[in-house]
């Protein structure tokens, strides 16, 4: 048993108890890729193939902001050429490489707690995953330490080209907005989703048009709905 399907089963089990909600149709979906589209362009970006450093780089990335992480990232690696040598290296010397990137003590931990379970001794290697159904290797990267269905996709798509989506802050906060997700629907959730409502091959495409709208007008704290292409569209222009 894993984090990533038990949860899949409670997902399913409370997906059912939404009373308003119902899933957009394909239509409408084709709709907000479209507008998307035309705003932001089509992202072009091959898979790099690295996945423990697309895996590294998503563990530095939590809260902090793209250019912390990348500072973060950067030092490690120049200070330690292979993945082996940062599993091996104390601590406390990693979480002084990595303090650019903000909570350092528990990220150091957490990356020598992966790179460990991916292999105590040795090179670590994740390029097996490839090989593997991306459920099965969802599952498997889900029960790596601390790692969650978000950090998974991160992996499997941006490594590999595999069918997952990433669903963090911008796409979950724009996704509901936009009524593609249930109201305060549990991220698990959103992930599933995400991948059945995401046109195949469109993977990349979706997750960074949504991001870039999170980004650049459906903002948090005050959306600019006055200036966004997609106002029409929108549920809760006019709700609120
Ligand atoms: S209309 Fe407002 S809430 Fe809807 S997507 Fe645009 S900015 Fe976000």
């Amino acid at each position: 048993m894993t984090r990533c399907s038990p949860a899949r089963k409670l997902v399913s089990a409370g997906a059912r108890l939404t009373e308003q909600w119902t899933p957009p149709t394909r239509r409408r979906v084709y709709a907000i890729r479209d507008r998307l589209r035309e705003i932001y362009g089509t992202p072009m970006a091959r898979p790099h193939g690295d996945p423990i450093a697309e895996l590294i780089l998503t563990v530095l990335s939590q809260s902090t902001n793209d250019r912390n992480r990348d500072i973060a990232y950067f030092s490690l690696r120049e200070r330690y050429p292979t993945w082996q040598q940062v599993r091996d290296a104390p601590v406390d010397e990693l979480e002084e490489t990595i303090r650019r990137g903000g909570i350092s003590k528990i990220k150091s931990a957490r990356i020598k707690d992966i790179l460990t379970a991916l292999a105590p001794s040795g090179e670590p290697s994740l390029d097996h995953l490839r090989q593997l159904s991306v459920a099965d290797a969802q599952d498997y990267l889900c029960d790596l330490p601390g790692v969650g269905r978000k950090t998974a996709a991160c992996v499997l798509l941006f490594s590999f080209g595999m069918r997952d989506v990433p669903v963090d802050t911008h796409v979950s906060r724009v996704g509901t907005r936009l009524g593609l997700f249930r109201q305060k629907a549990p991220f698990l959730e959103m992930h599933d989703q995400m991948l059945a409502l995401t046109p195949r091959g469109q993977e990349l495409e979706f997750h960074l048009n949504l991001l870039r709208h999170g980004r650049r007008t459906c903002h948090s704290q005050r959306p600019a709905c006055g200036a966004c292409a997609l106002a029409r569209m929108c549920p809760r222009v006019g709700v609120e």
